[in-house]
């Protein structure tokens, strides 16, 4: 299948209800359990993050926020002696911190807080025992899944250089779906593989010309460019969600390496066939329902072509916060002609549409599912296909089956 016709593509710029950057430190320290994650922010962003991660997880706390005072804020205060301070009062307390990422928010950006010159300087403190790096997950500069962007783009300039061909998986995934991938890739004999965010924060990866990037997420615009400064080759693939998605994403790592898909094929068989049976169970549920996709996660394009090649969804319009043809293009060749997609937020336009489209599922933030649901429409939030392992041919059936669950939820309702 492949789209003959132009997709239509409305460019929506105005207000936004999409969670800030700081989100996503909510899945990066559950990756790193070595790394610490400092919101240099206020008591909102500390609020924020709290309540993020105590929804969905249960956790040592491996991230805090150092408050910015009124003072601070007034710029009556040395900011940078009081982030110092908590700091070496944060290392002395937890000495198995061994990266120490502080995380830029909206009040550190408004008073000018140079947060990557404090990195520094703390480097050569701290040095060789801890690192210091820094990025922004502030709401101004970022929604929550370019927090990830933005951390692994600061990783980049710490990548060691080599010529040595290797297959560099880049993105965060729950472990037991990188185990499971990790091991396909070995048993078809690919190079060296490694991973971008390493599961040890010291254990960066290297790069070079003969690096090959696999996107695993659709949201790292950023981080590929910076892998590709430093020589890296981006490979062409859709993304590893579905059966259809996993099997092209491997193949296209495959081919990378001159490996030709009939051999690799045999060895996807046993997984392909429990991933299809796995969603032909929800499938009966979700064939021929509607489906309206508000841009929130980035993982929109992907999402919106498993649910209709796999599930068979009818796709009213399908939104994304920003369109990267190069990250998409493979998806994008998937979609069915005439697709409308939609590029960047306007709420108040969006939901418009979804009112008079009124479609059998909407995929959209927390913010809009209570108001959507009241009007009579069952919803799913982008945020938890974030936080939930859904890649690979093992979550393929999960994968459906979240957006199964709101549709039966609702019939109940109105038994
Ligand atoms: S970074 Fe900005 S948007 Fe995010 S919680 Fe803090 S103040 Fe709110």
């Amino acid at each position: 299948m492949g789209c003959d016709e132009p997709l239509t593509l409305l460019r929506e710029r105005g207000q936004r209800e999409v969670f800030c950057g700081l989100t996503s430190i909510v899945w990066l320290h559950r990756r790193m359990p070595d790394a610490f994650f400092l919101v240099v922010g206020s008591r909102t962003c500390a609020h924020l993050i709290q309540s993020a991660a105590g929804v969905m997880i249960f956790a040592e706390p491996r991230f805090g926020t150092a408050i910015l005072g009124e003072r601070d804020l007034a710029g009556l205060a040395d900011a940078n002696e009081e982030l110092d301070r908590v700091v070496m009062q944060l290392l002395e307390r937890r000495p198995e911190i061994r990266t120490l990422f502080l995380v830029g928010s909206c009040p550190s950006e408004v008073i000018k807080l140079d947060l990557d010159n404090a990195a520094q300087r703390l480097s050569q403190r701290y040095l060789p025992r801890v690192r210091v790096v820094s990025y922004s997950g502030s709401g101004i500069e970022t929604t929550f899944t370019q927090g990830e962007d933005n951390a692994l783009t600061a990783l980049v300039p710490l990548l060691p250089s080599s010529s040595d061909e290797s297959l560099l998986v880049v993105g965060t995934m729950a472990d037991q779906v990188e185990d499971q991938l990790y091991r396909l890739f070995n048993q078809l004999g690919l190079p060296r593989v490694q991973i971008l965010p390493p599961r040890r924060s010291t254990d960066l990866p290297s790069v070079g010309a003969n690096t090959r990037i696999l996107l695993s997420q659709p949201y790292l615009s950023a981080t590929t460019r910076a892998l590709q400064a430093r020589g890296a080759q981006l490979i062409g693939a859709p993304y590893p969600l579905g059966v259809k998605g996993t099997t092209a994403w491997i193949q296209a790592a495959a081919a990378a390496f001159g490996l030709d898909a009939s051999l690799v094929q045999p060895h996807l068989e046993a997984a392909q066939q429990r991933g299809g049976k796995a969603v032909a169970r929800y499938r009966e549920q979700l064939q021929g329902k509607s489906v309206f996709l508000l841009p929130d996660s980035q993982l929109e394009i992907p999402l919106a072509r498993f649910l209709h090649q796999e599930c068979g969804m009818v796709l009213q319009e399908v939104g994304t916060p920003y369109l990267d043809r190069l990250l998409m293009k493979a998806e994008l060749d998937q979609l069915p002609a005439n697709t409308t997609l939609s590029e960047g937020q306007h709420v108040d336009r969006q939901l418009e549409r979804v009112r008079s489209a009124r479609p059998d599922l909407v995929v959209c933030g927390l913010g809009l599912a209570n108001p959507l649901e009241a009007e009579g429409m069952a919803t799913k939030w982008s945020i938890e296909l974030v936080f939930s392992p859904i890649q690979g041919y093992e979550q393929a059936g999960d994968l459906a089956e979240l957006f199964a669950r709101p549709l039966a939820r609702r019939q109940r309702l109105h038994l």
